[in-house]
């Protein structure tokens, strides 16, 4: 089903919602300096969604998550999987860009994350990827794992079950951010290695 007819149902009118209110949205001072915000992409009956950070440069440009090139190492990751973009739904914690790519603050997640809880009810997906450690704290908190919250160098890889009123059953699996491979090659054997385990789902 393309996005536009997806619409027709409860959910995708559920989603759509979200959607107009996240594009008039002044909840927080990053309305100022955006182009586009980033809603999400992906399929409304997802059984995993990715949750990045924020929007950079190119996803503000264009208004698609992980379009630029942490959008290129995801693709590689998704591909060593054999799991299609299409088949997973993909936002981020902030639907809009931080100036400079600077860290989300604290007042700017809390007035944006009911759009991201929201999103994550209708599709109430198996398993949610935490891509990085602002995703992983918040999703952590959300999900009643505070106890289990640490570095992503700690937990990255790792399946928690959760469950949540409204959310049922799922699991949360932190993840580096696919940026961090930018910095540190090295670390593609390990998103590699780790991304094998959205195959279960
Ligand atoms: N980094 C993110 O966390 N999200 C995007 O959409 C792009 C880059
Ligand atoms: Fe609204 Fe979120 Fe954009 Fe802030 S980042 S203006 S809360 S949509």
């Amino acid at each position: 089903m393309d996005q536009a007819a997806s619409y027709h149902s409860k959910m995708g009118s559920d989603l759509k919602k979200v959607k107009d209110e996240v594009l008039r949205c002044k909840k927080c001072q990053l309305y100022k300096t955006r182009i586009h915000p980033v809603i999400g992409q992906g399929n409304h009956q997802a059984k995993i969604c990715l949750i990045g950070e924020a929007p950079g440069a190119n996803e503000d440009k264009t208004g698609w998550p992980f379009c630029g090139q942490a959008g290129k190492v995801l693709d590689e990751l998704l591909d060593s999987t054999g799991i299609k973009r299409e088949e997973i739904y993909i936002t981020n914690i902030l639907k809009c860009r931080p100036p400079g790519n600077r860290n989300p603050l604290k007042n700017e997640i809390d007035a944006c994350s009911d759009y991201l809880l929201r999103q994550l009810v209708i599709i109430k997906p198996e398993a949610i990827c935490c891509l990085g450690n602002f995703a992983t704290q918040f999703i952590m908190e959300k999900f009643d794992l505070s106890d289990k919250v640490a570095s992503i160098g700690r937990i990255h890889g790792q399946a928690f079950s959760a469950s949540r009123k409204g959310y049922g059953q799922l699991h949360i699996i932190p993840l580096y951010h696919p940026a961090a491979v930018t910095y540190n090659i090295g670390m593609k054997e390990t998103l590699i290695k780790d991304f094998r385990i959205l195959k279960r789902f």
